[in-house]
């Protein structure tokens, strides 16, 4: 009951009143068990996962009224879909919009799995029959696809996850999210309670904005993948398209490399100890570790050789720069964490041109031998330049900074010099 309650405060708090309490009252509670139990009972009836399902719905469709409120917010309840966290206030979904319930997914799943043909003399006849009945009624309705379990590499088929834009879909989320901590103090109130409740909801909105995140990341890297027979139509393997690769870049400069402040307002900090620094700081080193690896930029390089499509590794990194490389902002605190930043990314970039391995007499890894320490060159030049046209722009500590930065990428350049 907790672990529903905490859900649908922080996915569905602004969007339902009854959601902005920490009692919920009998009516909403037994509909939260509903949902959790339906899954269950899914699974006794053999069901697996399918983390896929609420890929098939366009992010657009969960902030459409009639239509998710008629066709629910994902196709099943073997999904983990939870609550349709997409969806705006100013949309007025009610419930019926909001919490997922047996879909057209399930239904079909139940037909496949139960139905009884006798008119087949055996076994093998009906694979074949049931094989045929697939393939048709995915063809005529694809929104019935099977994505697993989520443990491949398919970016679809993740759980806690909703609509067929992550990007789009978890910038809705944050919007939400925004909303759900501005009103934390006030919903998490219980006579007598020491903070506890605020304390807890709290961390139950930093893991949800986490989840957003990991959800976009997911299309960087990674490959559509749709099991299916040899007499199918369509590819197995497919590359996620180049302009949402691209978009991940843009969700995270405006998610993550502008620092999530809103999350730790001081009418929160006031009762509770919270650890801004600590906790954006980490978030934005592990994305630029996962960007600025030898391994992601080399992935990204292999892929682009053969893509039809392709997203080369200096065109990543271009679009990178002006996420991390901008002007201050008039906000002091914003600019703590923008230098830092800054910092960070030329040490990974100094990794990356003169890794330890070169200068130890390693053997170095297929990425380090790869073209992408050129690139890491190449890029750091770039960023050298977009410095030094800042520097004029800047004003003390800034300055200092920018002029401190300017320093240590001379430093790593130089260094490539003595070791070639
Ligand atoms: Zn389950």
């Amino acid at each position: 009951m907790k672990l529903v309650h905490n859900w649908y405060m922080v996915q569905a708090g602004p969007l339902d009143k009854r959601a902005q309490k920490m009692q919920f009252d009998d009516e909403l509670m037994g509909q939260l068990i509903r949902f959790v139990s339906s899954h269950e009972l899914g699974h006794t009836l053999g069901l697996r996962h399918n983390m896929g399902a609420s890929s098939q719905t366009p992010v657009e469709k969960l902030r459409d009224k009639a239509w998710v409120e008629k066709n629910g917010h994902t196709v099943s309840i073997m999904d983990y879909a939870r609550f349709n966290y997409v969806a705006q206030p100013e949309d007025n979904i009610s419930p019926k919009g909001i919490y997922a319930r047996i879909g057209a997914y399930d239904k079909w799943a139940i037909n496949w799995g139960y139905r009884y043909f006798d008119a087949e003399k055996d076994e093998y006849a009906e694979e074949q029959l049931l094989s045929k009945i697939t393939t048709d009624t995915l063809t005529k309705n694809p929104r019935l696809w099977f994505g697993g379990e989520g443990k491949d590499e398919d970016p679809r088929s993740q759980s806690e996850d909703l609509g067929d834009d992550a990007i789009a879909a978890s910038d809705y989320g944050i919007k939400n999210l925004k909303r759900v901590v501005a009103h934390l103090n006030q919903w998490t109130y219980e006579p007598g309670d020491q903070y506890n409740n605020l304390e807890e909801l709290h961390k139950e909105v930093v893991k949800q904005y986490s989840r957003y995140l990991y959800h976009v990341m997911k299309n960087i890297g990674n490959r559509y993948v749709t099991k299916r027979s040899v007499d199918e139509k369509g590819v197995v393997y497919a590359e996620v398209p180049k302009a949402k690769v691209k978009s991940v870049v843009g969700y995270v400069g405006r998610q993550v490399f502008e620092a999530p402040l809103w999350m730790y307002p001081a009418e929160i900090a006031k009762y509770i100890d919270l650890k801004p620094m600590e906790q954006i700081s980490d978030q934005q080193s592990q994305m630029l570790n996962m960007f600025l690896s030898a391994g992601m930029l080399y992935n990204l390089s292999q892929k682009a050789l053969t893509s039809t499509d392709p997203y080369p590794v200096s065109e990543f990194l271009n679009d990178l720069l002006p996420t991390v490389w901008k002007k201050t902002s008039p906000d002091v605190q914003q600019n703590t964490y923008l230098r830092s930043l800054q910092r960070s990314y030329i040490e990974k970039l100094g990794m990356l041109i003169n890794p330890k391995d070169v200068a130890d007499g390693k053997m170095m890894s297929s990425a380090q031998r790869s073209d992408v320490r050129l690139e890491a060159i190449a890029h750091i030049k770039a960023i050298r330049k977009k410095v030094e046209a800042l520097i004029p722009l800047t004003s003390e500590i800034d300055q200092l900074h920018l002029n401190d930065i300017r320093i240590e990428i001379d430093k790593i350049l130089k260094k490539t010099i003595l070791n070639p």
